[in-house]
């Protein structure tokens, strides 16, 4: 059993590795390309041929023999690899082959995590090169057993070199050596979220993370505090500014307008309005603080000898005859 298990993983190592030494072999033009790390870093990706039917048999009976405990998600191809499933793309219509994803985490666009679910998990050997790559789909508490750091307490999907997508517990695969394979430890890793640290300059702000050194400038943005006569404005960097509302005012309908301010102060007030006399038969009425503005007749009464407008008072003498036409004319708003 033990001399099988080791030939089996002679042979699985083989179908691991040989396939991007032989790709690497073989590197032309159109069988390879690039992907981009979040952060830009390109990444070399093979384009594989598909293994015969019976290179696909073969490597079935030996799984179905080692490994009968993992639970199949995508069938054997050799199309894509550990790497670029975990790394590229998390799906089985995947079309590429990922020798090396270090540049992920070399160029600060992943960080380390401590292996919660949906982490990428990542397999080295005592060199510190990566055998391996797969998602934590599950955690259980306990105690590491000493094959490989806590892979035992992970549920892991992982692509096989180029066997299959498989589920299992992630000391349960070849690239441990209870199985044959030279990992010593793991390493998690999520999407790096900068920290920023942040120096106040008078109209902008400069971030720098203090994780990857990353720098960001940025104009200040504040959130407000909003008082009656005045409201505290807060940026992320620190500086505050503390000011009398800046009001606008804009038109709404006929008896109100909107008084809004930077710091989002927006309420509805009557508007402030002043009437003058036009000419004898017309007076405008107008809002001192917006646009609002409307021309109307004048609104008369008959006192004593004079017509007196009710609104402007404009006075028009009695004595030459009747109110001054034209009478009733229909407001006009501008
Ligand atoms: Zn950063
Ligand atoms: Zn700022
Ligand atoms: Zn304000
Ligand atoms: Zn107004
Ligand atoms: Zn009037």
């Amino acid at each position: 059993m033990k001399k099988r298990l080791l030939m089996f993983f002679a042979a699985i190592v083989a179908v691991i590795t040989s396939t991007t030494c032989i790709a690497f072999s073989v590197l032309a033009e159109d069988n390879y390309d690039y992907v981009y790390t979040p952060n830009g870093t390109p990444v070399l990706v093979l384009i594989n041929t598909e293994f015969t039917e019976a290179e696909i048999e073969y490597i079935q009976s030996q799984i179905d023999y080692f490994f009968p405990n993992v639970i199949e998600q995508a069938q054997i191809t050799n199309i894509y690899n550990c790497h670029s499933f975990a790394w590229y793309e998390q799906n089985a219509s995947n079309i590429y082959w990922m020798p090396n994803p270090s540049a992920y985490y070399m160029d600060y666009s992943y960080e380390e995590s401590t292996g919660n679910v949906g982490d990428i998990i990542c397999y080295f050997d005592s060199t510190g090169f990566n055998l391996h790559s797969g998602i934590v789909i599950a955690r259980q508490s306990g105690t590491p057993n000493g094959v490989c750091g806590d892979a035992n307490l992970v549920t892991v999907l992982s692509k096989w070199g180029g066997a299959g997508l498989y589920q299992h517990q992630g000391d349960y695969c070849p690239y441990v050596s209870t199985y044959g394979g030279s990992a010593t430890y793991v390493k998690y890793y999520k999407l790096h979220i900068h920290t920023f640290v942040y120096t106040s300059y008078e109209d902008y702000h400069l971030g720098i993370c203090s994780v990857c050194g990353a720098q960001q400038f940025s104009n200040h943005s504040y959130s407000y505090t909003i008082f009656d006569d005045y409201h505290i404005g807060n940026c992320i960097c620190g500086k505050q500014v503390i000011a009398n509302h800046n009001h606008s005012y804009t038109n709404y309908n006929t008896i109100y307008h909107t008084v809004t301010c930077i710091c989002g102060e927006n309420v509805l007030e009557s508007h402030t309005l002043r009437t003058v006399k036009i000419d004898d038969y017309t007076h405008s009425t107008n809002c001192t603080k917006c646009s609002y503005s409307v021309i109307e007749a004048h609104d008369f009464r008959l006192s004593g000898l004079w017509y007196i407008c009710r609104t402007c008072g404009a006075r028009v003498s009695a004595l030459d005859g009747p109110i001054p036409q034209p009478y009733g004319l229909e407001p006009v708003i501008s």
